[in-house]
């Protein structure tokens, strides 16, 4: 999958040419039922970009999406809100999300109305079934999010991505804003609706320990790529990919409820820029291993193990 963007242009008398941004850059991901898949990096790596792409909120620029064996990239409107349906996405912030006029019972039931479910009292009691379900009271209904704190927001949140009982849902950032025990909360939440409703997950976070509570495996992703991909238990316990070394090093072993927010990774050096990056490995400028041909020629994601893939030339020189 890639997604490139056109930045810049136009200028004085249009002179400056547009350059392309590749935020998501041949990017090869699958998810199974059930699972759940965290997907890390430091922001701007392309994270919510690929989460976007795979709900079709955005367009990709190349490559191929598929749901439930079915090939949706080129599905018309109508055909795509059908699929839409087994797939939601609950997003950072549920204050910007959610529409600051609207009762939490219109926010509900909207994805219904939208899918042609007249409002009515079968609807409402869908509605109150389901705010019931993630914690939130009957009385709920008729109150505004503003009078509901950050962790309510989300639970109002989810409660309208689950309305439809999609089967795919896409978490980007969706307790980033919270504080850790508010966060517990509803990582905890999103763990039991998986249970009850069999709910696949897309777990986008830049905070590690809490992709390592929720997920079954993980992609790590720098500048627009997917250097490495496996079982948390690989990922976290013996990450190949000096990126992923990098990142899971800078996660407090001793405190595993300090939460690595807002501190830097222990990675030298700033990510370089999507505009322009490194030749060959996009990770070379920063990277404590790097060999003359980490400049000249990009690393493939190859497996190293079963499930488990690395995109660098230290693990891709054969063994012997
Ligand atoms: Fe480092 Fe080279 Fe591996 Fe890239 S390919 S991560 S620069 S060793
Ligand atoms: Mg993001």
């Amino acid at each position: 999958l890639e997604k490139h963007f056109e930045v810049g242009g136009g200028g004085f008398f249009g002179l400056t040419p547009a350059v392309k941004l590749r935020a998501v850059d041949d990017v090869s991901l699958s998810i199974m039922p059930g699972e759940t898949l965290g997907l890390v990096g430091e922001s701007g790596c392309g994270k919510s970009t690929l989460g976007r792409l795979l709900l079709r909120l955005i367009e990709p620029s190349a490559g191929k999406i598929r749901f439930d064996g079915q090939d949706i990239t080129t599905l018309g409107r109508g055909a795509m809100r059908a699929v839409r349906r087994g797939m939601q996405i609950v997003f950072q912030d549920p204050y910007g999300a959610l529409n600051p006029r609207m009762t939490v019972e219109d926010i509900v039931a909207e994805p219904l109305v939208i899918h042609g479910k007249p409002s009515g009292e079968a609807t409402r009691r869908e509605v109150r079934a389901m705010l019931d379900r993630v914690g939130l009271p009957a009385r709920a209904m008729e109150r505004f999010p503003h009078e509901f704190s950050g962790g309510q927001r989300q639970r109002i949140g989810i409660a309208r991505a689950l309305i439809l009982k999609p089967r795919l849902i896409v978490c980007d950032e969706a307790v980033s804003a919270l504080d850790v025990s508010v966060q517990a909360q509803i990582v905890n939440l999103l763990q039991d609706l998986q249970r009850e409703m069999g709910l696949t997950y897309l777990f986008i976070a830049h905070d590690l320990s809490v992709v390592r509570h929720i997920s079954d495996r993980v992609a790590v992703m720098y500048l627009g790529r997917v250097v490495e991909v496996a079982a948390k238990q690989a990922i976290y316990g013996a990450p190949l990919h000096p990126y992923t070394k990098g990142l899971i090093a800078a996660v407090p072993a001793s405190h595993p409820s300090l939460r690595s927010r807002g501190r830097r990774v222990r990675i030298a050096g700033d990510i370089p820029s999507a505009i322009n990056p490194p030749s060959g490995c996009r990770f070379h400028t920063r990277c404590p291993h790097v060999m003359p041909v980490c400049r000249e020629r990009a690393p493939a994601l190859l497996e190293t193990a079963p499930g488990h893939q690395v995109a660098c030339h230290l693990t891709e020189i054969p063994p012997g």
